[in-house]
């Protein structure tokens, strides 16, 4: 069974096609045999395509900025040239889609039908770029691979079950009636970590209090209870909570109304500022790349030494506000390209907890650890290291849901 992943952002697309050659799922993650991604942030009006197979890799520009077009052009190395990995594109069984916003509509992966299509673009508000582009990559799908099933899974979807007290905001009541609430996102990442932690642990997935900390360009953490996600960092938008690579994370509101009224801030400057312009980019000048930040602070960067500060002293705070969501915890978990690579970051958010028993073991820590425990022996709750595998994730749904679906009992 061949399935097709597309994740399609506002400003790269990444793809890749799993080859599943039994019958069943394995239990753990394989290797895609085609992996494609498109960037499109390298140089105005312009696309960078890579494509990566087991006997290949290649790079191509694209001489056009239209998303669709790239899409088309992307997948078209499927079949043709040395990335070919198939004679042609009915090999293909299933496609899965990452989508970013799902409402309160969608609570697990779903069939794309036409009204699903209407709810996604429905959503377009709450998510400009990443609604929309979403919906490119899908109409792009059917004009190269026709009724091919496709199915959508959100990343709003694991938090659907976040109780109101924590998901309302405490503004005016019509507001929440209007959708302005807590919606969270990372959520097929939160997922895929809760779940194999359980595999690692060995534990039933409800019998544990987890916080998994996903910290890669964009940052936040959840609070699982009995498998399900019952708080979160990020809101509204992927804007809230956690310091980020160019995000500012949770900063007091009224500066937004200072800088509208005093310096005249119109919706989109402040819209670049706070998404483009800050986190560890704004504060150090530097970068939004941890790696550089590191290295700035190590020449003596007082900036980049701010921004570190700040980033940890931020990543502790809400680790102690889902803590209080949770009323314990047994394990916690990192992932993305901070958590899983970053064992200073690993190292000085834990530090401050050991009140609670969680115990660091600093040799495990700095032993590139994947998928493994790095908590000493007498610590009282598990420290993970997840690799997450978001498109792998997104596989297994569609595998569940083709199952389900179309063949025959
Ligand atoms: P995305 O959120 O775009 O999926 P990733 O999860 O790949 O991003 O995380 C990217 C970030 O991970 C980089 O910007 C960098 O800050 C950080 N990172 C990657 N590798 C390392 C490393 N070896 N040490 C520290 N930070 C790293």
């Amino acid at each position: 069974m061949k399935i097709l992943i597309i994740n399609a952002g506002s400003s790269s697309h990444k793809s890749c096609l799993y080859n599943l050659t039994n019958n069943h799922l394995p239990e753990h993650s394989i290797e895609p045999i085609w992996k494609a991604n498109i960037d499109w942030t390298v140089t105005k009006g312009q696309g960078i395509l890579t494509v990566k197979t087991n006997e290949t890799k290649k790079n191509n520009v694209l001489n056009y900025n239209s998303s669709c077009q790239g899409i088309i052009q992307m997948l078209n190395t499927l079949i043709e040239g040395k990335t070919k990995v198939i004679k042609n594109f009915s090999e293909i069984n299933i496609v899965g889609h990452r989508v970013v916003h799902g409402g309160t509509d969608y609570s697990e992966a779903t069939l794309i039908t036409p009204e699903v299509k209407t709810a996604i673009a429905r959503l377009i508000p709450l998510a400009p770029t990443h609604n929309s582009s979403n919906i490119k990559g899908i109409k792009a799908i059917e004009k190269v691979l026709g009724n091919v099933p496709q199915v959508a899974v959100f990343d709003t979807a694991f938090h659907c079950r976040i109780p109101l007290k924590s998901a309302a905001y405490p503004i005016p009541y019509e507001w929440l009636e209007k959708g302005i609430r807590r919606y969270g996102f990372h959520g097929i990442s939160h997922k895929y970590c809760a779940e194999k932690a359980s595999q690692i642990l060995n534990k039933s997935l409800t019998s544990l209090k987890l916080i998994t900390c996903h910290l890669g360009n964009g940052c936040s953490l959840a609070a699982i209870k009995n498998g399900i996600s019952i708080d979160t960092t990020m809101g509204f938008t992927p804007l809230e909570g956690l310091m980020m690579g160019t995000r500012s994370g949770s900063i007091d509101p009224s500066i937004l109304i200072h800088l509208i009224r005093k310096y005249n801030f119109t919706a989109n400057q402040l819209n670049t500022m706070l998404n483009k312009e800050s986190g560890f980019q704004g504060v150090s000048g530097i970068s939004a790349d941890l790696r550089s930040i590191i290295q700035a602070v190590n020449e003596g960067n007082s900036r980049a030494q701010l921004a570190f500060d700040m980033y940890i002293h931020r990543l502790r705070l809400h680790l102690g506000a889902m803590l209080g969501s949770l009323g314990g915890l047994d394990t916690l978990v990192f992932t993305a390209g901070v958590g899983e690579n970053s064992a200073i970051v690993r190292e000085k958010t834990c530090e401050v907890f050991e009140f609670i028993g969680l115990k660091l073991d600093p040799k495990k820590n700095n032993d590139f650890p994947v998928d493994t425990d790095v908590a000493t022996d007498d610590s009282t709750v598990r420290i993970l290291i997840i690799h997450t595998e978001e498109n792998w994730a997104i596989a297994q749904e569609c595998w569940r849901i083709f199952n389900q679906k179309y063949l025959p009992l």
